[in-house]
């Protein structure tokens, strides 16, 4: 791979920098930084001596390329070449780039695995997108014969719509060329449909960027070569699914950026958009969330106050580490990445950098951090970019957060009185994350935005809200009773006392019915007539098995071991996996735990794996499949899994079993590890439970035979729909066929249910569909023992369960297995 160096002036800059090549690539790019002089390369200056020495540490055989900032940078990176052998330098090229831009462009295409030539001539063409955007006019670029070669069309092409909510910007964009890169034969191209920019290549971050493809837009990709069909498939599925983002449907005829309609109010004004939750109803109280002011103090030298700040970042900084570990582990990993958010802002070396300069200025450090976060507040309110401008009440929170940790007084805002409507210009994520729904009945904001951060959130926490609400708030006074619906943002202000003990008759009724469920959340799920359905959760690691306990799980019915092992350069080794899966059985407590072991390919590719491309990844080596084909890798996660599971109630699962003799390989290959194991002394689980999923028709099918030897099933419903139905659970316009309630789906269900039962084994469900309450109840009436779906889910799922009686199940069960389609289901189920 291709080596980069940064030479800068700045170390700041150049640390940044690499920050931002991170972000777009990932890990393992080599990436060295020569940059500032003096003691700790504070000071500003470049020094050749570093650039040799970062040029030694990145020079393999594919060569390096220096991006320079400026001036002098050239010199010393020149006087630096001077040092190195005719062949080393040969193979260093001194990119004319601007140092951003470039070093982002080199980045992504050294990752693909682009030569020297390739990468710099990216890094060159870098501030082509932002020419373009700004409308500088364009020489006629020579166009290069591999683009030349995409303008002549392409054997194939598909077309997606962008979902992103910002188009396809940098992230995206790197994700997409990361994907195209794999396909080196097949020269793949895209193009803005919508706005008839393009062809251009697929590798090139700058030309995708310079297409300018927005939320709505439809791109149309091309390809040549032998695999051509399975790259652009690839490819729109990864469009389809977000490109690492998370997306959902745009709808219909809507189909530019911001389609949020404004909501109104019964007499049709438009007054705000909403953000969810239900009813919400009570008396106004205004709050602000703005920089508490500072008193100007002396301060106590400027070498102290730096040192006092040093350490309320830091304090700052475990806060928000932990804040992020609960918003993890109660709200999600995508919710809780807001946090993650803002500790790089205080990080930031603009933000810190301000700071201690006006320290050094002789400010004391409360008022200097004040300062520089209300600049950078400013700063980010006065932006164009909506989803920029959203960053503002980051930036506020992070800065009360480090006055806080700096002996300021810093009022809770947001602390009612009691219970009513919170009415601010604009909520911090922690504050959103903080609220307590006993007292915040609902939220309105007079800016915001509905992809804030704070707006998803508050989602999150089910709190009913609307944000840009400065029309509505025009006419709205501290303590009016007021009350709107977070869904529809219908507003009622000083609602008539009719009007408000009907409102007010809904709210308590929608609120009671969520406490209730959440309040009879532990007690177990018995139907009317007494059948006891088991509820499990489905958990992904350590923070998700702590909710599992207190949102009512009886036990964890699938924990996905691929965690361990995605995201990473080298598989995890037997230590590294010991000790994780012994954390999360320790937070499971006295729960049995299900675990299964890796199920990789299909969508969850392994890098180190060097997995060959498939045309049909989900019909390719995946889960079961793989790790039989793996030896070492299975040997080391069953060894890991035994080692962990000593003296626990742990049971191990096989995904995607086909037939018998899959499921003999893998028993063999766990009686080998035990062998091992006890030979070696070492205590661990056994005999260990060893169940299958069914999630393969096959399996399904077969499941007489699996029945005898497997000590229970578990049907994975989202595989085994998509495979029984032919329908890619990835595909959105296949949705009404990936329903588990599909008939088809419902006989191979009731077929395994019999087989199992005939042979004493337990039958569980672990798909999306346990989780679905109209689901859950066909699947109940089929006779499965146990549900497992995400935890959030498991409160209201039981009690819907406890107002069936099992006997109608079973009936309408087996009128449902006659059927005609998955809607003629639901509507059965409807009706009851
Ligand atoms: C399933 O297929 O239903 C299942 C639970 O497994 P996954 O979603 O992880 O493929
Ligand atoms: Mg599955």
């Amino acid at each position: 791979m291709v080596g980069i160096v940064l030479v800068s002036h700045s170390r700041a800059l150049a640390q940044a920098t690499r920050e931002l090549v991170a972000a777009m690539t990932g890990p393992g790019l080599p990436l060295a930084l020569a940059a500032g002089t003096g003691e700790n390369r504070a000071e500003l200056g470049t020094d050749a001596t570093e650039i040799l020495e970062a040029l030694q540490t990145v020079l393999k055989e594919d060569g390096a390329l220096l991006l320079m900032d400026m001036g002098s940078a050239l010199l010393s990176a020149e006087t630096a070449l001077g040092f190195l052998e005719d062949a080393d330098r040969a193979r260093v090229r001194l990119c004319a780039a601007p140092f951003v831009e470039g070093a982002v462009a080199a980045g992504v295409s050294a990752n693909l695995g682009l030569s020297l030539d390739e990468v710099a001539r990216e890094a060159e063409k870098a501030l082509k997108q932002k020419e373009n955007q700004l409308g500088v006019p364009q020489a006629p670029a020579p166009v290069p014969a591999a683009e030349a070669a995409f303008a002549n069309g392409a054997e194939k092409s598909v077309e997606a719509v962008i979902l992103n909510p910002h188009g396809l910007h940098a992230r995206p964009a790197a994700k997409l060329i990361q994907a195209a890169g794999r396909f080196k034969d097949a020269d793949i191209t895209i193009s803005n449909a919508t706005t008839g920019r393009g062809p251009v290549s697929a590798r090139s971050l700058s030309s995708v960027g310079g297409l300018e493809i927005l939320q709505g837009h439809t791109v149309r990709l091309g390809a040549h070569g032998p695999h051509a069909g399975e790259a652009l498939e690839e490819l729109r599925q990864l469009i389809a699914a977000g490109l690492g983002e998370e997306v959902s449907p745009l709808p219909a005829a809507v189909p530019q950026k911001k389609q949020e309609k404004a909501a109104s109010t019964p007499r049709g004004e438009a007054v705000a958009q909403p953000l969810g939750g239900g009813l919400a109803l009570g008396p106004a109280f205004f709050a602000d969330a703005a920089l508490p002011e500072v008193a100007a103090a002396p301060g106590a030298g400027a070498d102290a106050e730096a040192k006092r700040l040093e350490a309320a970042l830091a304090t700052a900084r475990k806060d928000l580490t932990a804040e992020y570990g609960k918003a993890h582990a109660s709200l999600g990993a995508e919710r809780a990445a807001i946090f993650e958010a803002q500790l790089l802002l205080l990080d930031d070396p603009a933000l810190v950098e301000t700071a201690q300069s006006l320290i050094k200025e002789g400010q004391a450090a409360p008022a200097a951090w004040r300062e520089s976060a209300a600049r950078l507040v400013a700063h980010y309110r006065a932006l164009e970019d909506e989803y920029l401008r959203q960053r503002a009440a980051d930036m506020v929170d992070v800065g009360r957060r480090v006055l806080a940790a700096l002996g300021v007084s810093v009022p809770p805002v947001f602390d009612l009185p009691e219970p009513g409507i919170l009415v601010v210009d604009d909520l911090a994520p922690s504050d959103a994350a903080s609220l307590s729904p006993r007292r915040v009945l609902g939220v309105l904001c007079r800016d915001g935005g509905t992809t804030s951060h704070s707006a998803v959130l508050l989602r999150g926490r089910g709190i009913p809200a609307l944000v840009q609400a400065r029309g509505l708030l025009e006419a709205l006074r501290a303590g009016t009773t007021v009350a709107f619906d977070g869904t529809s943002a219908e507003v009622w202000i000083d609602p008539d006392p009719a009007l408000r003990q009907k409102l007010e008759a809904r709210r308590q009724a929608e609120a009671a019915a969520r406490a209730a469920e959440e309040k009879a959340a532990l007690e177990p799920a018995v139907t009317k007539d007494g059948h006891h359905v088991e509820v499990l959760a489905n958990i992904g690691g350590e923070k998700d098995a702590a909710s599992a306990r207190a949102k009512g799980a009886e036990g964890v019915g699938l924990l996905r071991t691929e965690f361990l092992f995605l995201d990473r350069p080298t598989p995890p080794n037997e230590e590294e996996q010991v000790a994780l899966l012994e954390k999360i059985f320790d937070a499971a407590g006295k729960m049995p735990v299900v675990v299964r072991t890796l199920d990789a390919g299909g969508d969850k590719n392994l890098p180190y794996l060097h997995m060959a491309p498939e045309a049909n990844p989900f019909l390719g080596v995946r889960a079961l499949r793989l790790c039989l084909r793996e030896p070492e890798l299975f040997q080391t996660q069953l060894r890991a899994l035994l080692r962990a599971g000593a003296g626990r109630d742990i049971h191990l699962l096989l995904p995607m079993v086909s037939d018998l003799s899959e499921l003999r390989l893998a028993r063999a290959a766990l009686e080998t590890a035990h062998a091992a194991l006890e030979k070696e002394g070492r205590p661990h689980l056994w005999p260990a439970p060893l169940g299958v999923m069914i999630e393969i028709p096959a399996a399904a099918l077969l499941a007489d035979s699996l029945a005898r030897e497997a000590d229970f099933f578990s049907i994975g419903t989202n595989d085994l729909t998509q495979y029984a139905l032919a329908a890619d659970r990835g595909n959105s316009a296949l949705a009404a066929l990936q329903d588990a309630l599909h008939p088809a789906v419902l006989q191979l269900i009731a077929s395994v249910v019999r087989a199992a039962h005939a042979h004493k084994k337990k039958v569980a469900i672990c798909g999306e569909a346990a989780g679905d309450p109209a689901a859950a109840q066909v699947l109940v009436g089929l006779g499965v023992d146990e549900l497992s779906m995400s935890p959030a889910r498991i409160p209201a799922l039981k009690a819907r369960l406890r107002e069936c009686a099992y006997g109608d199940l079973q009936a309408l069960a087996a009128k449902a297995l006659a059927l005609e389609n998955a809607a003629a289901v639901r509507a059965l189920f409807a009706k009851k």
